[in-house]
């Protein structure tokens, strides 16, 4: 901290919104926090701020705060729509003796499988270590998931597959040093602007540097692209697929490196046989020429770098999408040096923390995984007990299906919100209504989830809870308190820790194996778990980045900085070091669309972001400076189907599928491909009065990475006025 000039105190710490994760220098008085500025020593960011992280303060003390924990006594909830049983204010003692009480009696009916925890990709990573402890060592469930399965499992899935690791290689120091970019399926000029400022800095600096943009909208960021390829939705793995065949076919792969460096090179070839442009180009919905450009600048690039985000991972062939890419790169030889390398964008401020903490169902701490006893046993002696569950635990989707069934009683949720966001929500709000109990842990009392909490707990938000979070490029940031949190709301690791000791008395179980006396305590254990790992921040502590700053793990015990790139040395973290072109079963053996559209339901949506809004916006709704950008929800259409429709630019229209409607006001849009719809996802029952994006949206999952494939859903669009 230090003298802003002005009097107040200013603090280092990190944005809470996207996973570009810039640090910021935010000053409070009074109580609150008055004022932010970036912070110019911060290497995410050098000290620059995008609308959303510039007003940052504005949203620090919106309304809607859960002040006290309230307990709903007796459940009324009747069909998918939460009753008005009101909650009644209690104290702490008696919220988490309920809860300890609720879920001990579950565990002993019905066993351990019984309960499960939601938790979210906005946690700091020493909130997200204490759930998983709680889940795995203390409850025995490998039930906990996060909502970035919905962002970057299949970004997980696939390196693993390739480079035996959930590693992204790469780090922002990149973009400036690569002469090609290739963004798919991402649109970083308003998703991660922070980001796209370095791709604008590093095409001013050298306008030799090309842009290519695979993406089925015009976005902002294809508006810059010296090439884009404006894909049909679905079709990413064929084009990959279908470049890499290019590669091949005029000799622009790396023969060297694919011989010493990788594996499984020549199955793939085999199967890549008929993937020529010509033969996916009407796939595709591009002609075949664009994908032949797209390879051969890819190719001959001296140093390319790829960057993606959700038009990959959520898709039910996501690891495909995401492994097709990434074998470009091991075919052409661009990685492992700089400016070279796949490079996964991640969405939300600490989605990478809570993949190194493993607090995602297929995965465990120090990116072990569930399904290797090896990993387990090695936890289990280093957690000092006597063993973890084997049994696969419940993904995202998976997770509200077992609610609905019965088959989970109780699920407690933290800092996020189901209810709106996970796909097809009517199923998910049948699935809270009729849960034997359901815990909410939550900064704000007024997201569409909390109307199903039973049990209501008032969580610290940013700027009033202290810790650390990981960006997109493995660097690990302090964040900082600087007011106290409102009411009686206390740290989100502080909660569960409280409610691990009183259910580890219950189950007659080492209650001080929940006790820590801080958080840099809590980041310690979860650090020394990490050594030896591919993710090793042993040598990482609140101590070191107080001392040093900001540090990109690996972090190892005695290092004296971190480490911006992996596998520079080219060996990768498989069994015998060389990344493996992974066998995907191309053709691929089922549809590129999780559902195909037909007469009566003939266009394909996708959702997206918009440039000001934050995931459902319970702060940034809040901010009336971040409404002049899009004021309102709209459904966009190509300006051909609204006219062959019948429809009118500005009439309400009934967006429908077998899962649900909305009914929105209709723009036009030639950046949208004819037969696309295109809604925005921040939407919900709170600012919207009616069910939002996700209402539509399809629950198919990748099989491998098991994230939902929230990006294509067939529906139809009428007029509102007929029925
Ligand atoms: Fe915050 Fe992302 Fe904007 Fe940076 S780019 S200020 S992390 S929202």
């Amino acid at each position: 901290g230090g003298e802003n000039g002005k009097g107040r105190s200013e603090q280092a710490t990190v944005c809470c919104y996207c996973g570009t994760g810039c640090g910021v220098l935010a000053s409070a008085e009074g109580g609150r926090i008055t004022a932010v500025r970036g912070d110019p020593a911060h290497p995410a960011n050098f000290g620059r701020l995008c609308t959303k992280g510039s007003t940052l303060h504005l949203a620090a003390a919106p309304g809607g705060r859960a002040l006290y924990p309230k307990l709903r006594d007796a459940r009324a909830i009747v069909g998918i729509t939460a009753a008005t049983t009101p909650r009644r204010r209690v104290g702490w003692d008696a919220a988490l003796d309920t809860a300890a009480e609720r879920f001990a009696d579950i565990i002993r009916r019905h066993g351990p499988d019984a309960v499960a925890f939601y938790i979210s990709g906005q946690l700091l990573t020493e909130d997200y270590y204490v759930f998983n402890k709680l889940a795995r060592a203390l409850v025995g469930t490998n039930n906990i998931d996060s909502n970035s399965r919905l962002c970057m499992s299949s970004a997980v899935s696939g390196y693993k597959a390739t480079l035996g690791a959930d590693s992204v290689p790469t780090c922002y120091e990149d973009i400036a040093l690569a002469d090609h970019l290739l963004i798919a399926g991402a649109n970083p000029a308003w998703a991660h602007p922070i980001v796209f400022r370095r791709i604008e800095d590093a095409r001013r600096a050298n306008p030799d540097v090309s842009l290519t943009v695979v993406d089925p909208r015009r976005t902002e960021t294809a508006e810059l692209a010296d090439l884009h390829l404006q894909i049909a939705p679905g079709s990413d793995v064929l084009l990959y697929n279908a470049m890499l065949h290019v590669l091949l076919a005029e000799g622009l792969v790396d023969q060297d490196f694919i011989r010493d460096h990788t594996s499984g090179f020549e199955a793939l070839q085999a199967q890549l046989g008929s993937c020529t442009p010509g033969e996916v180009a009407a796939a595709c919905g591009l002609p075949a020429a664009q994908i032949v450009e797209a390879a051969r600048r890819f190719g001959r690039a001296r140093a390319a770098l790829s960057l993606w985000c959700q038009g990959l991972n959520q898709s039910h062939h996501g690891t495909a999408n995401n492994a097709a890419l990434i074998h470009l790169h091991l075919a052409s030889g661009h990685i492992a040096r700089p400016g070279a390398g796949p490079f996964s964008l991640t969405g939300q401020p600490n989605a990478m923390g809570g993949r190194e903490v493993g607090a995602l169902a297929t995965l465990l701490p120090g990116h072990r995984n569930v399904d290797d006893a090896a990993d387990r046993a090695e936890l289990a002696r280093l957690w000092n007990i006597p063993a973890l569950p084997a049994a696969p635990g419940l993904a995202a989707v998976q997770l509200f299906e077992a609610l609905a069934a019965g088959r989970v009683k109780a699920v407690w949720i933290a800092c996020t919100n189901p209810a709106q966001s996970l796909p097809d929500q009517a199923r998910v709000r049948a699935a809270l209504a009729q849960a034997e109990f359901v815990v909410l842990q939550e900064a704000f009392a007024d997201t569409e989830t909390a109307a199903y909490a039973d049990l209501l707990l008032p969580a610290a938000s940013w700027g009033e809870k202290s810790g650390t979070v990981t960006n997109s490029e493995r660097r690990v940031s302090r964040v900082r308190a600087l007011v106290p949190p409102p009411g009686e709301a206390r740290p989100d690791w502080v909660i569960v820790a409280d409610f691990a000791r009183r259910l580890a008395t219950r189950l007659g179980r080492d209650a001080a194996a929940f006790d820590w006396r801080d958080e840099a305590a809590v980041f310690a254990e979860h650090a020394s778990l990490t050594a030896g790992r591919d993710c090793d921040m042993s040598g990482l502590s609140h101590a070191v980045l107080e001392r040093d700053g900001p540090q990109q793990w690996p972090f190892p015990a005695g290092a004296q900085r971190g480490t911006a790139r992996l596998f520079q040395d080219k060996r990768f973290a498989t069994a015998d070091g060389r990344a493996r072109f992974a066998p995907i079963g191309f053709p691929v053996a089922h549809a590129l669309l999780p559902e195909p559209v037909d007469a009566r339901h003939p266009f394909v949506l996708t959702t997206g972001r918009l440039r000001d809004h934050w995931h459902g916006m319970s702060r940034t709704g809040k901010v009336a400076a971040l409404w002049g950008h899009t004021p309102r929800a709209e459904v966009v259409l190509n300006p051909a189907n609204i006219a062959a429709h019948g429809l009118e630019v500005g009439e309400l229209v009934r967006i429908a599928n077998p899962r649900g409607e909305l009914v929105l006001p209709l723009a036009a849009d030639t950046g949208i491909a004819a037969g696309q719809a295109w809604i925005p996802m921040h939407w919900g029952s709170a600012s919207l009065a009616q069910p939002g994006a996700n209402a539509l949206t399809s629950p198919a999952v990748d099989p491998a990475s098991r994230q939902p494939a929230l990006k294509q859903a067939a529906v139809a669009i009428k007029p509102a006025r007929l029925p």
